[in-house]
């Protein structure tokens, strides 16, 4: 059965609860444990797949499919363990399980109450796969006294209770403000903060305190007191220059050690931190730098594309190398030249996004880089606009469009080369969508086979001839134009294993510009940095070297 480790936050949101989370999950796994990382969001939505990438950042999507918080990126990138449904859920989806259940008539006429019903649903998500692993660590999203978290709080205590005496510890992140006028950091907020989460019932084991500073032995020992903790589980979380000294400076701080204690774990096994000692040796000592630069939408959220972000740093990193990434709205090529943005970047890349808004400019971002030899990558919709312009300036189809946007404009394109995808196969059953089903969770998602051509540079990318990766779309290049374009010199290198959807392409005469229709940043790891990124990288690389 598993050990439970529970993980609130207070004073302030934004803390690093997520980041936290994972780097013990990574040292718990460092010394030979299995670990699971979970995350409970108070909000009312059913899953963040429907919020505004500026509400909440990108969605991240699992294997199976899940449209997720983007905290699970971290827990992967950290663990390598993949996500899965069962591991991100919201208190709509709760309520929508309470009320189905009400609805089918399952609670047997009773009056249906936060406690025990919503409770009761909570627990049973925590426990899914209790036996699987040693440490399941659950992240509960917003800061303690948010009224929407109460219902989480409170399926926790229970959830403590119901489990055999220490099973089960509570992880509390504070920040401590540090007052420049009097030199000193203060206590206050957390003492309120662990008082709050007392007073419905929890007593934290473990207190992570973030800093500017390092906490003074007086301030450790005076939290140590007034939060009812001992002083070496009082752990300061300094801020870092990178996310992945995380856990070597958790590790540092004690954090490992504080919880294998407070579970009585004795001896602890040692750990094992090549992999981070190797990683933070890559960052420490870059050979290089590269400049790449991002043609989005939402550019001013730079969560929006965090996956992203954090697979350039992993293909910097096993480049040696650091990547320098500025983001381009891509509005601004409607009425600039690309040339006068995008000259003097090493690589291109375009990410994926919603809606018509920024399109003209992801058309032209394409178009400079195969004109100019600039590496690109275009990813989901950075793929389809790599597609619209070698099917506009290339292959002499000049109304090439899609149907994402001539939908939104009113109009009708006379060549939709990319189109709404409404029908496809999923393992093997066939999946069919209406346009007017629901938005929510009506994408084609999650992991997807994909076969290579042979001799591709994809196929040497990733040295073999099957993949599967993670897919969230409604649209797709529509493959009765492969020809056109493949006599225009566009490459399908990526297939569905039917055939019918177009995965891959590239541009076989360029130094290196590839579109895919999946998001492989999600699997990328800096301990295992994903091969189109690793690979975009070092051809940044070489460009770099040349001017
Ligand atoms: N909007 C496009 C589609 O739905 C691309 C989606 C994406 O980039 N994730 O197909």
């Amino acid at each position: 059965m598993a050990r439970f480790v529970f993980i609130t936050g207070g004073v302030v949101s934004s803390l690093g609860k997520g980041l936290a989370s994972a780097a013990l999950g990574a040292l718990l796994q460092a010394r030979g444990y299995t670990v699971r990382l979970r995350k409970l969001d108070p909000y009312l939505n059913v899953d963040p797949g429907t919020m505004s990438p500026f509400e909440h950042g990108e969605v991240f999507v699992t294997d199976d499919g899940a449209e997720t918080d983007l905290d699970l990126g971290h827990y992967e990138r950290f663990t390598g363990v993949p996500a899965r449904q069962s591991d991100s859920i919201s208190s709509g989806r709760i309520y929508m399980n309470v009320l189905e259940k009400e609805r089918r008539g399952d609670y047997l006429g009773k009056t249906i109450q936060v406690i025990p019903h919503v409770t009761n649903e909570i627990k049973d998500f925590i426990s899914i796969g209790e036996d699987e692993v040693d440490f399941m660590l659950c992240e509960i999203g917003g800061t303690v006294g948010d009224i929407e978290g109460l219902p989480f709080f409170e399926a926790i205590r229970q959830f403590s209770q119901d489990k055999p005496r220490g099973q089960c510890l509570f992880m509390h992140l504070t920040l401590l403000p540090f007052i420049t006028a009097s030199g000193e950091l203060k206590t206050k907020p957390t003492q309120h903060s662990v008082k709050e989460l007392r007073s419905i019932g929890l007593q934290p084991d473990i207190l992570v305190c973030r800093s500017e500073h390092a906490i003074p032995t007086k301030e450790r020992e005076k939290l140590a007191l007034f939060c009812n903790v001992r002083p070496e589980s009082v752990i300061a979380a300094p801020d870092l220059a990178s996310i992945y000294e995380a856990p070597l400076a958790y590790h540092h701080e004690g954090l490992d050690r504080a919880v294998l204690d407070a579970f009585q774990i004795a001896p602890a096994p040692r750990p094992n931190l090549t992999r981070w000692n190797d990683v933070a040796d890559r960052i420490a000592n870059p050979e290089g730098e590269v400049k790449v630069a991002i043609v989005g939408k939402y550019t001013q959220l730079e969560d929006a594309y965090k996956s992203i972000a954090e697979a350039l740093t992993h293909g910097g990193l096993a480049n040696r190398v650091k990547v320098k990434i500025e983001w381009v709205d891509a509005e601004i090529f409607d009425s600039e030249d690309p040339k006068i943005h995008l000259q003097g970047f090493h690589a291109i890349l375009v990410p994926g996004g919603f809606g018509e808004r920024g399109t003209a400019g992801k058309i032209r971002a394409a178009e400079f880089a195969r004109e100019n030899k600039v590496p690109y990558l275009g990813i989901c919709l950075g793929m389809q606009m790599a597609v619209i312009e070698a099917a506009r300036n290339v292959a002499g189809l000049p109304d090439a469009g899609s149907e994402e946007f001539d939908h939104e404009a009113g109009q009708k394109r006379y060549e939709p080369v990319v189109y709404h995808l409404k029908e496809w196969v999923q393992g093997n059953k066939k999946v069919n969508r209406r346009p007017e089903d629901d938005k929510g969770g009506t994408m084609r998602l999650g992991a997807y086979d994909a076969v290579l051509t042979e001799g591709s540079r994809v196929a040497k990318v990733y040295g073999t001839h099957g993949i599967d990766e993670r897919h969230r779309h409604r649209y797709e290049v529509d493959v009765s134009y492969r020809s056109a374009l493949e006599a225009a010199g566009l490459v399908f290198s990526g297939m569905s294993p039917d055939g019918r959807l177009p995965e891959i392409i590239e541009w076989p005469d360029h130094p290196w510009f590839i579109g895919v229709q999946f998001h492989p940043e999600l699997k990328s790891k800096p301990f295992d940095p994903h091969p189109l990124f690793r690979d975009f990288v070092r051809a940044a690389k070489d460009i770099s070297r040349l001017v």
